[in-house]
């Protein structure tokens, strides 16, 4: 079997990156070696960035109607509300960023949603397909599986989580530490006995051995609970053990939780791969980085990798962009998982507040060699960074930019004749004045004032000319 690019993983990563080839007519095959869709709620924040993204794709109002806005915290003591507590800095929506607040909606919701779309869109999941080795060819990859055919790809996308199979197969270390010495559990539980208002926590106090949390998970019905164990210890992951664990951190008794729907433990490490690339295979999402759950960025930072890395693959091949345009993934993703890696290590330790960096609205790529900025004098957007939302010439910039194509705005400056879609304004307060090309995945690439600036050159090495 053969396949321009194969995307080992069907987690948050994998979807993200199958719709994004899909709907650039990329041949693509997703593999994933369970069955169906991961169970679990774990990465249930999702960040402004993201909702972004998800706009893009075109899976935002179904996101939007799956889930609820983060509530406040309830501090419990020995039974008692012993105080209240907003979870992140507040944020107002503006013109330029219209969704404001992270939203919260259980993860494997979120990948059914996205699961959904794939197929809306011609893809597919091959379920039950475990990729267990992989060798070079001439032309791309040969993957080998537990069961079934081999497949042979151009490109191959390690989006295989943590422990992903790939990058150890490339012998691609993880440079890092581990955030916390002992493990955390995870589950998603049923209970009775606390509203759903509140996301409820319980700090380690006495003999309690550690933290409990208990978040209403919107949408559902359930809670996800996290319970933190000292260095050392294993978290028991039945469900009369989950029982028995909230009763001894909290005032409920074990009846009070009715079902225990997923349980998993795992040890919270933040580490960055040492490279995102080995010739014609990329590593995104988990694979590349794992960072600690506080301050929800895993899943956030490994959707905007697929969408990085989506436009490159379709334009190298299917619109002939050089192929040195793939060089610029790790450069431009790399140090943004740097950055995340050290923010989410500090939220959990305390340090950091969830607030403006944990949205991801200004994470961008300046100083990449893919943003040109040609303008002596450049206004406040400039090449590299996000495109604003706004409204210019009665057309909401979101509208215009969402798809797989690439956008030129021209605002208060003549419009050139582009093979790319053209909104034209006066000068608009969020941008100043000038061109900008925005690239499908919503950065500035190229700014000028003139298209006499290098507009072609830069097309050229994006594929558009
Ligand atoms: C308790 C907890 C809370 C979290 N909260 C947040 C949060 O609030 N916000 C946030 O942004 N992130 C959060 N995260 C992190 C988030 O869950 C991960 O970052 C996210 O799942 C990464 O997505 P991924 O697609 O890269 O990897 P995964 O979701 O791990 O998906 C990888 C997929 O690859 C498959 N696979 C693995 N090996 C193979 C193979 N050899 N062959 C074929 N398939 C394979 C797996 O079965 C899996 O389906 C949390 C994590 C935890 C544990």
């Amino acid at each position: 079997m053969e396949t321009d690019v194969l995307v080992v993983g069907a987690g948050p990563t994998g979807l993200t990156l199958g719709i994004d080839l899909a709907r650039r007519g990329v041949d693509a095959l997703v593999v994933e070696r369970g069955e169906r869709l991961f169970p679990g709620s774990r990465g249930k924040g999702l960040q402004p960035r993201t909702l972004e993204l998800f706009d893009d794709l075109g899976v935002l109002d179904a996101i939007r109607a799956a889930g609820g806005s983060y509530p406040a915290a309830m501090i419990w003591r020995d039974g008692e509300r012993v105080g209240e507590r907003r979870m992140s800095d507040p944020a107002e929506a503006s013109e330029g960023a219209p969704y404001a607040e992270p939203w919260m909606v259980p993860q494997w919701r979120t990948q059914e949603i996205l699961l959904a779309r794939l197929e809306e869109l011609g893809g597919k999941v091959a379920f039950g397909r475990h990729l267990t080795g992989l060798t070079f060819r001439a032309r791309g990859v040969r993957a080998e599986f537990a069961t079934g055919e081999p497949v042979h790809a151009r490109h191959l996308v390690a989006a295989d989580g943590g422990r992903s199979t790939v990058r150890r197969a490339l012998g691609i270390g993880m440079t890092g530490e581990t955030v916390d010495p002992g493990p955390l559990l995870v589950a998603d539980v049923r209970l009775t006995g606390l509203d759903r208002g509140h996301w409820h926590m319980f700090p380690p106090h006495g003999e309690t051995g550690g933290f409990l949390s208990l978040c209403p998970l919107a949408g559902t019905e359930e809670f996800q609970m996290v319970a933190q164990f000292p260095a050392g210890t294993r978290a028991d992951l039945s469900a009369e053990g989950i029982r028995e664990l909230v009763a001894a951190r909290s005032h409920l008794s074990p009846g009070d939780v009715t079902e225990v729907r997923w349980a998993s433990e795992f040890r919270p490490r933040a580490a960055l791969a040492d490279r995102f690339r080995e010739g014609p295979v990329f590593l995104a999402g988990d694979a590349a980085h794992i960072h600690s759950p506080a301050g929800g960025q895993g899943l956030n930072t490994s959707v905007q990798d697929a969408w990085n890395l989506g436009w490159k693959l379709g334009a190298v091949l299917r619109d002939g962009a050089p192929a040195a345009l793939l060089d610029t993934y790790e450069e431009e993703r790399r140090p943004v998982a740097a950055d995340v890696l050290g923010l989410s290590t500090g939220v959990h330790r305390g340090e950091v507040r969830r607030g403006e960096a944990t949205r991801q609205l200004g994470v961008g790529y300046r100083t990449s060699s893919l943003s040109r900025e040609t303008r002596p004098d450049p206004g406040p957007v400039r090449a590299g960074d996000r495109a604003p939302d706004g409204t210019v010439g009665g057309v909401r910039l979101f509208d215009a930019f969402r798809g797989p194509h690439w956008t030129l705005l021209a605002l208060g400056v003549p419009a050139p004749g582009v093979p790319v879609r053209v909104v034209r304004g006066p000068a608009h307060a969020a941008y100043g004045t000038g061109l900008f090309l925005v690239r499908p995945d919503g950065y500035v690439g190229w700014a000028g004032e003139t298209a006499a600036d290098g507009l072609a050159q830069y097309l050229a090495l994006v594929g558009l000319a």
